[in-house]
């Protein structure tokens, strides 16, 4: 197995909440499980990596994000293996960084510890950060974007880093090589 796609959640396989911490709030966007089911198919491996910076601002706890990982999954109903390893990154943005994205750091361990290469590995998001921590990997970057349209800021980027864009999980899987 060398083939791996990293995943933002909130936005990108569950709709922005801002800052959810109810489980009851998780709401899976369209065609998300059918794309991530189609990438275990494919023989990617899955990583989840999401900020959570609610955690570091005291707003609420881990286990509040958890809860919420977990009605995820429930609603994916994944094949086995599922993710392969899920990072939670707490800080909020005024302290340093250790794993939140745009910190490479998950997905370097990742690579290294699943022995993969950076050209068999993809990020999807939503955000400009998603984006900056997959080219900070090396990795290649996928915009996912459900909304009708990109912010001139967000267009900006994905022209500059020639990024493609996608309007669901499910287009983007049919679309990785
Ligand atoms: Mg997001």
């Amino acid at each position: 197995m060398s083939k791996a796609l990293f995943l933002d959640r909130d936005g990108t396989i569950i709709r922005e909440k801002n800052y959810l911490s109810d489980p009851h709030g998780v709401e899976l966007l369209p065609r998300a499980a059918e794309g991530l089911k189609k990438a275990l198919e494919r023989g990617y491996l899955l990583f989840l990596h999401t900020n959570q910076s609610g955690v570091g601002r005291g707003w609420f706890d881990l286990e509040a994000v958890h809860a919420c990982n977990r009605r995820m999954l429930d609603l994916l109903n994944l094949p086995d293996p599922g993710f392969s390893a899920i990072c939670i990154a707490p800080e909020s943005p005024d302290e340093p960084a250790v794993y939140r994205k745009p910190s490479p750091r998950f997905i370097n361990e990742m690579l290294i510890q699943h022995g993969l290469t950076a050209e068999g590995c993809f990020m999807a998001g939503d955000t400009i950060r998603d984006l900056q921590a997959a080219l900070n990997a090396g990795i290649t970057p996928i915009m996912v974007k459900s909304l009708p349209g990109l912010s001139a800021e967000e267009k900006e980027f994905v022209q500059n880093h020639q990024i493609a864009v996608r309007e669901n999980l499910f287009e983007l899987v049919s679309r990785l090589p």
